[in-house]
Parts: structure tokens; sequence; C-alpha cells
């Protein structure tokens, strides 16, 4: 995975780093650095009791030496003695030399009550001190005042520095004089060969008086004013050395005594291992058995370098930690963002799956309800047409009811004349007139065929018709109802007038039924024109396109307004009751909407009622086109 941090985090998610990385290598640092001083000061404090020690050893090798001497009978002797010979010098002279040869001091010399040297080791010198008068001298004063006496100093002879070590040397309790031991600083410094860190030894002065690095030497501590100036000059203790300032720059006070100090550049850099300027720790304490302090100074460079190193390990740690929590928590985050995605995805998956299940059960019990719907529709539909056939019956029926009277007529008259034929076709042949006897029965055989067929017309007017369309010659149709209706025309004295097109036309529709329809507006012109001085009926038919336009026109009164609106309604009727039912025009516009077509009635402007069927051309028709 990439580490990309938000970019609006970016500004605050650096200072945030940097503050850490900061805050790391600073808290390391510090904790180092203490670390380090801590270890810095016991190892210094080690070093201090170590050097301290040492130097000590060494002085106490010299200490006794004068207080040895006072057991020297030649020595008191000399002192005692108030002018003593050559001789006797000379032997406390040789002595004292060869005592020094073997301790290694720089020289040793006895002084009388007034502080005249009367005997030295280095008698043959011609610096020798005998003779000398170092009264003056504090360890000389020490030594009478008090026993003893010790005394860092620069020979005024030689001006070499030493450490003088005094004892007063008496005999039965009074005081003869005093013997001295100077060491000189190369015998203590000796001691200091091994050390490892800048050390020094100052006086009660401040003045530095050992030291591990040449330079550092009759330098002080702190700058001395120009009474103990003045004062230094007049006991010739320094032997008027420059006494310049080391300069130590006192930084700060740690724990346990110990300073943070800085050193002043001086030649040279190094001194054998160890650093001479810097900072340093610098660790003082008193060097017993003299008025001495001993100072040890431990670099602290290289603390500083290692707590530095640490601090920049810190905070590179630290900064490869907070990037690592950076990456880890990005990481978290994209995977919860992926997570949280998926179970967006999911639950829009599941909400989709829902619905489409949802819209499923919708949809088939949609479906299965408009199967039921069409299923009923069907059954209804079924039941309906069932009951229009039913209606369509009992209307042809009603019709032939209507005209059951004039098929009576129609029928009663052949068979009156077939059985006046009859009787007179036997009597012409009693007769032996066989000739009008057989014109006779030929009469008959035309009445009973014409019989025949009216009977036959009325059955298949009666029969139930399939209603199933096929081509039906417009012409024969209207000579059918009208042959029906004979009848009731001769009657109402009615000649119905037949306007067809000379080519044949046919119509696509079931016969039987445009018969029916037929009969039925002819019926109904023949009903409204009862009365009627001027009767008339006209029926014409015409090719409209691929339509077939029939009308019935007729010479009655037309109709009325309000009868017009309501004339295919069921069961509307402004006939007598027992004259009609109101169904004969209902039937009708029923027939005529299952072949495809329509029926329309209106009044002709010349008066009397206008019927119009429109109904499909027959598709040969169509084609022959
Ligand atoms: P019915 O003949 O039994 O009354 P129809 O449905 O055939 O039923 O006719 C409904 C009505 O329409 C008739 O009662 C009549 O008032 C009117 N009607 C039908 N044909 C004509 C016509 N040719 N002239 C005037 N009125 C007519």
């Amino acid at each position: 995975m990439l580490f990309r941090p938000r970019l609006l985090h970016l500004p605050a998610l650096l200072l945030i780093f940097a503050a850490l990385t900061a805050g790391a290598a600073l808290l390391t640092f510090r904790y180092s650095l203490m670390l380090g001083l801590a270890d810095l000061q016991a190892t210094g404090s080690h070093r201090l009791n170590l050097y301290a020690t040492s130097l000590e050893r060494e002085i106490d090798k010299y200490a006794y030496f004068p207080t040895t001497l006072g057991l020297e009978r030649d020595v008191l002797q000399l002192l005692a003695t108030p002018n003593p010979g050559l001789a006797q010098v000379e032997q406390v002279n040789n002595y004292l030399e060869q005592l020094n040869e073997r301790a290694g001091s720089l020289s040793i010399y006895i002084l009388d009550r007034k502080g005249k040297v009367m005997a030295s080791s280095n008698w043959r010198r011609a610096d020798s001190f005998i003779g000398e008068d170092l009264s003056f001298r504090p360890y000389f004063r020490e030594a009478m005042d008090k026993g003893s006496g010790r005394f860092f100093g620069i020979g005024t002879t030689r001006g070499e520095p030493g450490y003088y070590l005094s004892s007063a040397l008496a005999d039965h309790q009074e005081t003869l004089g005093v013997a001295v031991v100077k060491v000189g600083l190369k015998q203590l410094e000796k001691s200091w060969s091994t050390v490892e860190a800048p050390a020094l030894v100052s006086d009660e002065n401040g003045v530095v008086i050992l030291a591990s690095v040449p330079g550092w030497k009759f330098t002080t501590l702190k700058p001395l004013d120009d009474a103990s100036r003045r004062a230094f000059d007049n006991s010739l203790q320094y032997n008027r050395q420059a006494l310049n300032p080391l300069g130590v720059v006192e930084l700060a006070d740690l724990e346990h005594g110990a300073r943070l100090v800085r050193l002043p550049r001086t030649e040279p850099k190094m001194v054998s291992v160890f650093p001479v300027a810097g900072e340093f720790v610098a660790q003082t304490q008193p060097l017993p058995g003299t008025p001495w302090n001993i100072t040890v100074f431990s670099p602290q460079e290289q603390v500083r370098r290692n707590a530095a190193d640490r601090a920049g390990i810190a905070g590179a740690g630290a900064a490869f930690l907070f990037i690592l929590a950076v990456m880890l928590n990005e990481r978290r985050r994209h995977l919860k963002d992926r997570l949280a995605a998926q179970e967006a995805l999911q639950k829009a998956n599941d909400e989709l799956e829902r619905k489409v299940a949802e819209r499923t059960a919708d949809l088939s019990s949609a479906n299965e309800q408009l199967q039921q719907e069409v299923a009923e529709r069907i059954q209804a539909e079924r039941t309906l047409r069932a009951a229009q056939e039913e209606l369509v019956q009992a209307g042809k029926l009603a019709v032939i009811g209507q005209l059951a009277a004039g098929v009576a007529h129609e029928l009663n008259q052949p068979l009156a004349a077939l059985r006046t034929l009859s009787g007179n076709a036997r009597k012409f042949l009693a007769r032996g007139n066989q000739e009008t006897a057989s014109s006779n029965l030929e009469r008959i055989d035309d009445l009973v065929d014409r019989m025949g067929e009216l009977t036959a017309q009325l059955k298949s007017f009666a029969r139930k018709s399939t209603g199933t369309p096929r081509p039906v010659p417009v012409r024969r149709a209207v000579e059918n109802a009208l042959f029906l209706l004979e009848q009731r025309l001769k009657q109402a004295r009615v000649v119905a007038c037949i306007d067809l097109p000379e080519k044949d036309l046919n119509a696509w529709c079931d016969p039987n039924r445009l018969e029916q329809v037929l009969v039925n507006l002819a019926g109904n012109a023949l009903d409204a024109m009862e009365g009627q001085p001027e009767p008339g009926l006209e029926i014409s038919a015409r090719r409209a396109g691929d339509r077939v336009q029939i009308q019935v026109r007729d010479r009655g009164p037309g109709i009325p307004t309000e009868v017009l609106s309501r004339l295919f309604e069921p069961f509307f009727t402004t006939k007598e009751a027992g004259s009609g039912l109101g169904l004969g025009l209902a039937i009708s516009a029923g027939i005529v909407a299952d072949f495809g077509g329509t029926l329309s009635g209106d009044n002709h402007p010349d008066g009397g009622a206008v019927f119009t069927l429109d109904i499909p051309v027959a598709p040969e028709d169509k084609q022959h086109d």
C-alpha cells in the first residue's frame, strides 16, 4: 500500500511529525546528557580520589623527613652549639646531602631559631642556602609556632618551585630550630603520569601549583586582587611569576558539587590522550593534610556527542514510528473504507435483490391477476356472446313471429288454390280432359315449389348461424329479406325500390345475420309508414373504398329528435306494448359491430328515416380491384 496522507491533513501531519521527531530527539538528548553527566561525575569523582590519594601518598613519603631530623644528634648539637665549627657543620651538611640524594627531594636544610640556614644538602653549590635568612618564609614561622608547616613556593635562589615541609627541632622541650624538606613538583607530578583527564592542584590562594597540562602551572583560578599580589611579592612565594588567570568559565552547577565549566583554548589542544579545551565537568576536593584543592576536569564532549548521536537515533526512530503509524492508520482507514464500500455495495445489492424479488412477486401476482381477469373477461365475453347469440336468435324468432301472420296468409292462398286446382284436375280427368288436368297439375307443381321456397327461406332464416364472416352477395341478402317481407309489403302496398350496382358486390359478413338486419330495418320502415298516404321503401348499396354501404330509406314520418339519440338503446321503443320490444335496432347494431361495421340512423333531408349499414367489403372483391 502506498503512503497517501490526505492532502487536507498534510500540514498538520508535517507539524506533528516535526514536533514528535524534535521532541523525541530533544528528550533523548537531555536524558542521555543527564545520564552521561552523571556517569562522567562518577568517573570524575573516582579519578579525583585516585589522584588525591596518589598525591597524598607522595607527599606523605616526605612528611616524616623533617621530624626524623629532630632525632639526629648531630643536627641537634649543631643547633645547640652557638658557634659551631666548620667540621661539625660539614658533617651535618654531608648527612643532609646523602639523605637528599636518597630521598630524591630537591633539598633538605636546617634553620636555627632565627631562620638562618645552618646546614643544607646543597652546601657544595655556589648558590647554596647556607647563611641565608629564610625567617620570612611562612613554613619557618609555622614550624616555629605550631611545630610543623607546609608551604608551596618558588625558591628564591634558583627559582625552582617546590613543596616545603618543615618541622620544629626540639631538644628537651626547647625549640632549637627548623628542619625543611623541599620536594620538587616534578616528583609529585610523576604520580600523575597516568592521569586520563586534565587535573590540577591549586593552593590556598587559588594558584595552580600542579597541573597535568604544563601551560596551566602558575595560573590562577580566580583573578588576583592587588593586595594579594603585593603580599605574594613580599613573600616571594611565587617568585614574581606572572600568575595569569587560567580563564575557567563557570557555566553551571551540577549535582554533588560538580560544575560545568569551559576551558579556554590553549596550545596544545590535546595533552596525551585528553582534550584540554572545551566544556568539562569540573570536580574539586580538598587535599587532606594540605590547604590545597585538587580539581579534575572530565571532558563532556564525548558525552554530548553520544547524547547527540542517541538523539539522532531517537529522532529517526520517532520519525520511523510516526510514518509507520501514519501508514498503518492509512491502511486501517483504507481497509475500513473498502469494507464500508463493500458493505454499502452488499446492502445495495441486497436491496436490489429484495426489490427485484418484490417486483417479481408483484409482477407474478399482477400477471396472475391479469390472467384471471383475462380468463374472467373471456368467460364474460363467452357468456355475453352466448347471451348475444341467444338474443340474436330471440330477435330472429321475434321477427318470425311478426312474419307468422303474413307467412300463414302466404301459405293459405296456395293451399286454397291447390285444393281448387286438385279438385278441378280430378273433374277434368273424370271428363277425360287430360290436357286441362295436366295443366292444373303443372300449376299445382308451381305452387308447391313456391311454398317449398317460402318454408325453405323461413327455415334458413330461423336457423342458428355461427356468425363466421364470409363473402355475401349483397343483392341476394336484400332479395331474401324482401322475399320474407313480401306479404307485409303487399299489405302495405309498398313497392320496394332496389338500387344496387350492376357488378356483384360482396360484403364480408354472415349472410343469415345480414338478412336479419335488413329484415329488421325494412320491418321498422313498414311499421313507421303504416297509414302513410305515399309509402315508399328504397334499398341501395354502394362500394366506398374497402367498405360496403347499404342504405334503407323509407318515406315515413322520420325519427323524432328525442328518439334519435336513444335509437339503439335496448328495450327502447315508441311502439305499443306487444308490438315492439325495443330490441331490433340494438341487436342489429350488435350484429353489424361483430362484422366490424357500423349502423347509424338519421332523417333524410327529403323526409323519412334513413339507416346506413357500413360493413367491410369481401377480401376477394378487394383483390379484384
Ligand atoms: P321496436 O321496433 O321493437 O320498437 P326497434 O329497436 O326496432 O324496436 O326500434 C326502436 C324505435 O325506433 C322504434 O320504436 C321507433 O320509434 C324508432 N324507429 C325505428 N325505425 C324507424 C323508422 N324507419 N322511422 C321512424 N322511427 C323508427
